[in-house]
């Protein structure tokens, strides 16, 4: 199966201001028709190094996607570069001039003498028809290796891809499917899992696995590449079939579903209810649970307790257990869940209080709180990071001590 390369270009990728996102939909793309994108490049326009890297590109891999430089500016290199760098001659197409020109006439305007140079082609290329702006694209085969040159703005990029691009890479790409697995875990440390599931996933080297760390979460990727789906979906499957038990209960999603979201499904299969109180984290948890869409289903809503007089008042934590415990204590914790159960009247409730920084010598030292039908309790964790993530972090515990107390919890 060949690999993909591709080349964004564009000085204005290179700045703060702008990213390149034409790679991600065509990675997307090629991923879906078997393809793994082996590298991206981004190259400002600068006809030396554009050539450079077309040449390298070619070198390694056997589908070049060149996005961008196709417009009409003399910072428009790609058809040059591109046919420098193949050693052919550009050749003007009266057909496409006229195409252009006929373009700007249905909006009733006049081509500029600039817009020309857009009706060069490598030699030996095919038109690639762009119906949404004036850039044709180009589709090259050189001694084997394909090469598509695309044009710069998304819109145009992805019509051109889908209606021209697709239909020639299914023609001379052979069968190929990839089937992944997404695991999503908490509760355990990147090392410590990739200690549990590297004896397995080692024994499959044709299956690639990849483990992410993503804000205080876990993510493993397996991605299996075989010449039909079905002995794709096998292999991952198997693979997945012997990782998953190894992980257990601390994988909460398969499908790339959020925490938020499963907990979501599971108060709502329970029809029960959720609040929150919150103090270090300001609101972050009840803004997690609330990005899902028909939150409402089951969270009644929340408190943003930050000084201990608010905890009293809002929450009725007792000012003697706060002058006591001071408000970063496992009681408080308890208490502040407590309370927001009880004065709301949710079947369950979560609480946060703790120091999450800069200053101070506590820093990432965390009370979670839950009450519940049954009781509540309150967890005391030291979470790394600074203030932005022992913030996230400290929601995700709270997510996952009412994912597993609802796991347990059978419905009403
Ligand atoms: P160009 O074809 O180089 O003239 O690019 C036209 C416009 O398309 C640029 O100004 C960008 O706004 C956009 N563009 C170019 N390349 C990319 C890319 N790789 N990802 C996202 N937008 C792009
Ligand atoms: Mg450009």
């Amino acid at each position: 199966m060949p690999d993909a390369e591709i080349i964004a270009i564009g000085s204005e990728l290179l700045t703060p201001q702008r990213l390149d996102t034409n790679s991600l939909y065509l990675t997307d793309q090629l991923n879906a028709l078997g393809v793994e994108v082996v590298r991206k490049t981004v190259v400002g326009d600068e006809r030396e190094r554009l050539t450079d890297s077309i040449l390298g590109a070619m070198a390694r891999s056997q589908i070049v996607v060149l996005t961008g430089g196709l417009g009409p500016t003399e910072d428009d290199l790609t058809r040059d570069a591109v046919a420098s760098a193949l050693g052919r001659t550009l050749v003007f197409d009266q057909q496409i001039c006229d195409q252009i020109e006929a373009r700007f006439r249905s909006f009733g305007r006049k081509m500029s003498e600039i817009n020309r140079r857009q009706a060069y082609l490598v030699s030996g290329a095919e038109v690639l028809v762009n119906d949404r702006g004036t850039a044709p694209g180009q589709w090259i085969d050189h001694s084997g290796v394909v090469l598509m040159l695309l044009p710069g703005p998304p819109n145009e990029l992805k019509a051109m891809f889908e209606h021209q691009c697709l239909p020639r890479l299914g023609k001379v790409l052979p069968a190929q499917a990839i089937r992944t697995r997404h695991l999503r875990c908490v509760g355990i440390p990147e090392s410590d899992l990739d200690q549990l599931i590297s004896p397995v996933y080692k024994q499959y080297p044709s299956v690639a696995t990849t483990i992410l760390a993503v804000s205080g979460e876990i993510h493993v990727h397996l991605r299996a590449r075989c010449p039909n789906a079905n002995d794709a979906e096998a292999l991952v499957a198997e693979v997945a079939g012997r990782i998953e038990p190894l992980i257990g209960d601390r994988i909460y999603s398969r499908n790339g579903d959020s925490l938020e979201k499963v907990i979501g499904d599971l108060l709502r299969s329970r029809h029960a209810t959720l609040s929150v109180a919150e103090s270090a984290t300001g609101g972050l948890l009840g803004g997690r649970i609330t990005a899902v869409p028909s939150a409402s289903d089951y969270f009644v809503g929340g408190f943003v307790t930050y000084s201990d007089e608010m905890k009293t008042k809002l929450l009725g934590v007792p000012a003697e257990m706060i002058a006591g415990h001071t408000a970063v204590s496992e009681p408080v914790a308890q208490a502040m869940a407590e309370g927001a159960r009880a004065r709301t009247g949710a079947d369950y409730a979560l609480s946060i209080t703790g120091y999450a920084g800069p200053d101070g010598e506590k820093i990432g030292l965390m009370f979670i709180g839950l009450a519940t039908p049954d009781g509540s309790e309150a967890r005391r964790v030291q979470l790394p990071g600074d203030r932005e993530r022992v913030r996230m972090f400290s929601t995700n515990t709270a997510l996952d001590l009412l994912r597993r107390k609802l796991l347990a919890a059978p419905g009403k």
